[in-house]
């Protein structure tokens, strides 16, 4: 049987930052599966010698852009544009099956076991759960479904501008279809649910395997203080619970940095 891997995307040296955690969080957990990061031209030297160290195969992607502005401005994220570019992963096709995770999102155990679920399985989206949320999910790479999501870009765009509107009007009856292909949402707790659902939270969120700091301010915006190992910044408004930011911090300052000297 062909490879498995765990593939991530960073376009720039932020998300970058993001990557080596992510990459390091899997191999601290001990994953069997090649590690791969999809990169963008924007990424520099030293980040991309990091990234070496970390995964199996740093591959430079050329940045689609979904060139509907008006969408991205609507969501007050024109950064999400360059996100299209995460339908390259399809591309990885000497993978028999991969698992996208976005370079937010952090394991805190191992997750080899999403590898047994089929293309096209992710978790629920906390704001609108009859939609999935494309920060992990596990697909099969292939040359055909990459044509027809292009394809289907050119067609029909995205609802949201980004790539979680693509994917989820490509694969539409995601809803409702196979429930084994609904991914436990502790694959990809957002630390949204935290805030809105707290009761839940306390009942079930010490089982997370996934954390997304979903939305605008990511880990990286803050500033850590290494010495009295604090998270500096309005750590209240975090989306994030701040025990997480604080584990994605040092994870970055214990295993990354030393990296990078
Ligand atoms: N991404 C990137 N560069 C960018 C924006 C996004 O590489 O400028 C990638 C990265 O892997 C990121 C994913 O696309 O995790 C999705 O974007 P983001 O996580 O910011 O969206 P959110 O999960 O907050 O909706
Ligand atoms: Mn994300």
């Amino acid at each position: 049987m062909a490879d498995q891997a765990f593939v991530t995307l960073a376009t720039n040296d932020k998300y970058a930052k993001g990557a080596m955690v992510l990459g390091k969080s899997l191999r601290n957990h001990k994953t069997s599966k090649k590690l791969v990061v999809l990169i963008g031209a924007q990424v520099s030297e030293p980040s991309r010698a990091v990234l070496q160290t970390l995964y199996d195969e740093v591959r430079l992607v050329d940045v689609l852009d979904s060139g509907d502005t008006a969408h991205l401005v609507m969501m007050k994220r024109p950064d999400l544009g360059v996100t299209f570019t995460k339908l390259h992963c399809w591309t990885l096709t000497h993978y028999s099956k991969c698992v996208f995770m976005d370079a937010d999102t952090m394991v805190v155990a191992n997750i080899d076991e999403l590898f047994d679920r089929e293309e096209f399985s992710a978790a629920p989206d906390p704001g609108w759960p009859d939609c999935f949320n494309s920060g992990v999910f596990v697909f099969r790479p292939s040359n055909e479904t990459y044509g027809k999501l292009l394809e289907y870009c050119t067609e029909h765009g995205s609802f949201d501008g980004g790539d979680q509107g693509v994917l989820n009007g490509y694969f539409s009856d995601w809803a409702t279809a196979d429930i084994r292909k609904h991914l436990p949402f502790i694959y990809n707790m957002s630390s949204i649910a935290i805030y809105t659902y707290l009761p839940a939270f306390k009942q079930y969120g010490t089982n997370a395997k996934v954390v997304h700091f979903l939305g605008k301010t990511k880990p990286w915006s803050y500033t850590y203080d290494t010495n009295q190992r604090r998270v500096r910044g309005n750590v209240q408004e975090a989306s994030s619970h701040p025990g997480y930011l604080l584990e994605w911090w040092s994870l970055y300052s214990s295993c990354v940095l030393p990296l990078k000297q």
